[in-house]
């Protein structure tokens, strides 16, 4: 079954061609981590998953539904922003900077979505949100506040909060770029283990280990387009261009 088909997604900066015809399916339970040099496309294209960029051509239909769009027959109508709200929401997304709110504490963090978003009941939703904070390790630091955190900390919470909206679909856009060495380990294990759980995961980093490991499919993409893909292993140890040979010479 089919999470997240990508179709000739393009899009332009003025008159940088970002993404040139991206067309990628992702099946439900998937790990596929992206990969290449800076300035490939790779956060555009995360971004046009879930329209918080809009691309200029092509389709992603996350789930069956099209991000963005609604279709009357063969017509496709843009979504006013409420709906488009509504489907991101189902799309959970962690970044390389961890942008938790800092005024208030971890738990807040997780439960302040669930809470305004989908008007849940507060003793329901803070108990998934304990319950979240001990997948992610962090029983212990409810009451503390990002800035009483290590960043791997925050990023953990990070990754809870997303998942506090139950998303059908994660992305990860090198959510370990900005940590220190020593704290990568610690958000890796928490993405190993919702990749164990069953999420379908879509994950940009450079960290070959993981990819090899927990990734079903790597993607190699230079230049707006995707170059090669393929199991981990056969991409990373043995890539069949020379543009992704230069690139994992350069970065393993
Ligand atoms: P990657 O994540 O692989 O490093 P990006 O998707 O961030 O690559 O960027 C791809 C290209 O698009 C780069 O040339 C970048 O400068 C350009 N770009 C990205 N976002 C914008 C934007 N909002 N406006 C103009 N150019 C952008
Ligand atoms: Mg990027």
């Amino acid at each position: 079954m089919t999470m997240v088909s990508a179709q000739k997604v393009r899009k332009s900066f003025g008159k940088n061609v970002v993404l040139n015809d991206i067309s990628l399916e992702v099946e439900r339970g998937e790990v596929v981590c992206i990969l290449g040099p800076s300035g490939s496309g790779k956060s555009t294209f995360l971004r046009c998953i879930n329209h918080l960029e809009r691309p200029d051509g092509g389709r992603i239909v996350v789930d069956g539904e099209t991000i963005g769009y609604r279709q009357e027959g063969n017509v496709l109508h843009e979504l006013p922003e409420s709906a488009l709200t509504a489907q991101r929401r189902s799309i959970g997304m962690v970044f390389q900077r961890f942008n938790l709110f800092p005024h208030m504490t971890a738990l807040e963090n997780i439960t302040c979505g669930p809470l305004w978003v989908q008007r849940a009941k507060a003793a329901d939703v803070r108990r998934e949100a304990a319950e979240l904070l001990e997948l992610v390790g962090l029983e212990e630091k409810a009451d503390a506040y990002p800035g009483q955190l290590s960043g791997g900390q925050q990023q953990r919470v990070a990754i809870a909060r997303a998942l506090a909206l139950k998303p059908k679909l994660m992305l990860f856009d090198e959510p370990t770029s900005a940590l220190d060495p020593e704290l990568v380990g610690e958000v890796l294990a928490v993405m190993r283990r919702l990749a164990a759980e069953g999420m379908t995961m879509i994950v940009v980093t450079h960290e070959m280990g993981f990819a090899r490991e927990v990734s079903n499919r790597v993607i190699f993409m230079d230049g707006g387009e995707i170059v090669e893909q393929g199991p981990s292993h056969e991409v990373i140890d043995n890539p069949s261009t020379e543009r992704a040979r230069a690139f994992f010479a350069a970065v393993s």
